[in-house]
């Protein structure tokens, strides 16, 4: 079991476990997040529209997620297994992840759900925004990405539930409680037994 996702409200810590967890199962993570940073902070027309879309709290066009995501994914790093990051982010995000690993003759094991209320994401993404100055944690901007994940994220779930593969955890608590409650409801990663 291999081939997960990480996803949440923003401010979850989905980053962080996505990491823990790619670190447990031996596997990389693709986080769009990051690699859109990444770009966005290139020198071209395209990063600064990236930076542009990224202040705001949009979504990036799909086309463009969805290209970045075929191209990792068809990787040879990731095709034994991957722990994806902020994707899918929306329900046709959903289909074509579908389509590219079907295409890859694969399917995903299960998709992590950290829950944490909006009250307290709100606190957290506050609190982030004082200390690393991240340039989408502008009070505005943080309602904003919270409105963009009700609308557009928050389904994704749903249909993850009606296939039986989402595992909710609870959010709330110290890093390595959320990742010790996420280590027990992914089945290859709990500790073996002595
Ligand atoms: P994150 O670090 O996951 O919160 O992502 C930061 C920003 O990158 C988001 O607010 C979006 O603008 C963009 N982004 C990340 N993942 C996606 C995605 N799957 N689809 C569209 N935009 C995305």
């Amino acid at each position: 079991m291999t081939r997960f996702v990480m996803m949440g409200p923003p401010g979850c810590g989905k980053g962080t476990h996505a990491a823990g967890l790619a670190e447990t199962l031996g596997v990389l993570v693709v986080s769009t997040g990051e690699l859109f940073r990444e770009r966005a902070g290139e020198k071209s027309r395209a990063g600064s529209e990236l930076a542009r879309i990224m202040a705001t709290g949009e979504l990036v066009p799909d086309r463009v997620t969805n290209e970045l995501i075929a191209e990792r994914l068809g990787e040879p790093g990731t095709r034994g297994g991957f722990v994806l990051d902020g994707y899918p982010r929306s329900v046709p995000q959903v289909d074509e992840l579908d389509r590219i690993l079907a295409g890859h003759d694969a399917a995903l094991d299960g998709v992590v759900f950290i829950r944490v209320e909006e009250e307290e994401i709100l606190r957290r993404l506050t609190a982030r925004a004082e200390q690393d100055g991240r340039s989408d944690d502008t009070p505005e901007t943080i309602r904003h990405r919270i409105r963009v994940y009700e609308r557009e994220t928050a389904p994704v779930a749903s249909v993850y539930e009606e296939r039986g593969i989402l595992l909710p955890v609870d959010g709330v608590g110290s890093v390595e409680e959320v990742a010790a409650r996420i280590r027990s409801v992914v089945p290859d990663a709990a500790p073996s037994a002595p």
